[in-house]
């Protein structure tokens, strides 16, 4: 399986907080944040290296530094947006696409309503964010998108995942590596996660 479940007990530890319906919209944000920043770190863990020569104050060394591939981020808006500046207090390097999609009320397909990349994102290890993986139809739309621009490596990050959406994504993107705090249950009949944290884009800019 293409799915790496993040079970660091500071990540399992804020996902609770994040699941409990009294945590107020102000917290929901700063732990998203907080958990965002840590999940990166776990998807970054093998980002390949190489060796350069510094001088410490007190002698010369072969020290290790990053190597190649330069990061983008690119969260699904706009419940990705909640998850990415705890990345990029991380790696405030990091270029960051965009990528807007919603889902026609009548045929389900996602459609597109913006779309901002950098130009070399085909150089970039890209990091697709998305705080909810649930049907995967969204997610993997916009994967397909990413690589129609020229993205060759392409891992995804979400909070919570329902197993149907990363069966989509494993079907549909089988070189794509999700990686989660948790595979939840199911989905239900509305297509949230069960038991899941609500509507995220809503729990996190308070608009339900
Ligand atoms: N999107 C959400 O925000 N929550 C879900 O449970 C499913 C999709």
């Amino acid at each position: 399986m293409n799915v790496t479940v993040i079970d660091h007990p500071l990540v399992q530890h804020k996902l609770t907080i994040l699941r409990d319906r009294e945590t107020s919209t102000a917290k929901f944000r700063q732990i998203a944040r907080e958990m965002s920043l840590l999940m990166a770190y776990e998807v970054l863990r093998e980002l390949p290296m190489e060796t350069i020569s510094i001088e410490t104050p007190l002698e010369p060394m072969e020290a290790p530094y990053l190597a190649g591939k330069k990061l983008c981020f690119v969260p699904i808006l706009r419940a990705g947006n909640g998850i990415l500046d705890g990345m990029l207090d991380l790696v405030p390097s990091a270029r960051v696409g965009h990528i807007g999609l919603y889902r026609d009320p009548h045929t389900l397909i996602p459609i597109e309503y913006y779309l901002k990349l950098p130009d070399d994102i085909s150089e970039r290890l890209v990091i697709m964010v998305d705080p909810m993986l649930a049907t995967g139809h969204s997610a993997c739309a916009a994967v397909a998108r990413l690589k129609q621009a020229g993205a060759r490596q392409i891992r995804f990050v979400c909070l919570l995942a329902a197993p149907e959406g990363v069966e989509a994504m494993q079907s549909e993107h089988p070189d794509v590596q999700i990686f989660t705090a948790s595979v939840d249950r199911q989905l239900d009949e509305h297509s949230y996660i069960r038991p899941g944290l609500g509507d995220a884009g809503d729990r996190l800019y308070g608009t339900k």
